[in-house]
């Protein structure tokens, strides 16, 4: 049974489900979800990231990894760990730019944390040769060596709950049935004991809050880690930079948006990432974060006007105006505030007192 006909029949039998538990089951079914069974990253798929817009994405954060081991101290062991790697481009480019980094190779011992088996396969393919482990789970990588750990466009796949501000008071969205058994968006009375923040206080009617138990699990995992074995974490994800009411759960196919409940397991679902609360739970967990700045002022900080100048000025040199222009395209890709410039956000968390590169 297809994974819209078995949410429809649980719904049926149990009542309506959170959207979190939707998004779940949407994203990771064993046999239907998207991750699970169809993730379609690039031009030609379902989404596109911004490793898959430039090389210069992936190097320069490899040089950031570089740089972030220097300040440490070089340390001889320390665990350099991708997230949701995707089709495994960016650590390719990453690592490409840690070559030059005398020594590092040595000392990194590199996981992919990876749930998808079909995501995994094409990291492997791409990553041929290179001595790489995987775990599905951060918490299945060994501590007690310092942690280098980045992560692109992984927070915003992570589940979110909806609730919504009505005249009387808070409710929370759910996704049920329709008169006509199709799935529908729906209120439920928020669960006993369960706390909404302080500035949801300051609500109108109509807004909506998203909350995301397991963004800010992952804050935390990640704050004990590098506050215990030492570290830094980088995050870049679209996002708020602030508190912030608003529906965000997008779903897209075939670089489309449609109806986050039209295709169950069919197309990518995903949530902005709550930074604000991503790094107070990173820091009561005992780590530090940085201020959370945009995608351009990071890749501004590490370089890239120069790198794109170097790379267009040697692609011209060898004759190739159309190489010069693809690069001056990917960068304001990654950089315009009308593109990915703004709407991405960078944070890092790391170990106490660690001054991070980008910030
Ligand atoms: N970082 C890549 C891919 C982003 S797509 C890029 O920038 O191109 C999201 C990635 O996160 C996929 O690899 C997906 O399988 C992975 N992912 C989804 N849920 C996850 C989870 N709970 N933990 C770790 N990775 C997850």
């Amino acid at each position: 049974m297809d994974l819209e006909r078995r949410l429809k029949r649980q719904i049926a039998l149990e009542g309506p489900i959170t959207v979190a538990a939707y998004m779940t089951a949407c994203l990771h079914d064993p046999d239907d979800g998207y991750y699970a069974a169809r993730p379609r990253l690039g031009a030609e798929g379902d989404f596109i990231t911004a490793p898959l817009i430039s090389q210069m994405f992936g190097e320069l954060i490899g040089l950031w990894a570089g740089e972030m081991w220097d300040r440490m101290g070089r340390p001889p062991a320390v665990r350099l760990v991708e997230l949701g790697p995707g089709d495994g481009t960016l650590m390719r480019d990453a690592l490409r730019a840690l070559n030059h980094v005398p020594g590092f190779a040595a000392a990194a011992d590199l996981w992919l944390v990876e749930p998808s088996a079909p995501l995994r396969a094409l990291q492997a393919a791409q990553l041929a040769g290179v001595d790489a482990r995987w775990a599905g789970r951060l918490d299945e990588v060994p501590g007690s060596a310092p942690l280098l750990l980045i992560a692109n466009e992984v927070l915003d796949c992570l589940p979110a709950r909806q609730f919504v501000r009505t005249e009387t008071g808070w409710a929370e969205r759910r996704v049920g049935l329709d008169a006509d058994d199709e799935l529908t968006f729906g209120l439920a009375p928020v669960p006993g004991g369960f706390e909404l923040p302080a500035f949801a206080k300051t609500a109108p009617t109509g807004a909506v809050l998203e909350l995301s138990a397991a963004q800010t699990a992952l804050a935390a995992d990640i704050g004990q880690r590098v506050a215990e074995d030492g570290g830094a974490a980088l995050l870049i994800d679209y996002g708020r930079d602030r508190p912030a009411f608003g529906d965000t759960l997008q779903a897209l196919r075939n670089h489309t948006k449609v109806s986050p409940l039209a295709t169950p397991g069919q197309a990518d679902l995903t949530v902005h990432a709550d930074f604000p609360s991503f790094a107070a739970a990173a820091a009561q967990a005992g780590a530090e974060t940085t201020p959370i700045v945009s995608q351009s002022a990071f890749l501004r900080t590490l370089g890239i006007d120069l790198r794109a100048e170097a790379l267009t000025t040697a692609a011209k040199a060898r004759g190739r105006l159309d190489q010069a222009e693809r690069i001056a395209r990917q960068h304001a890709r990654l950089m315009e505030p009308d593109q990915m410039g703004t709407l991405f956000k960078a944070i890092a968390i790391h170990q106490k007192g660690l001054d991070v590169a980008g910030f």
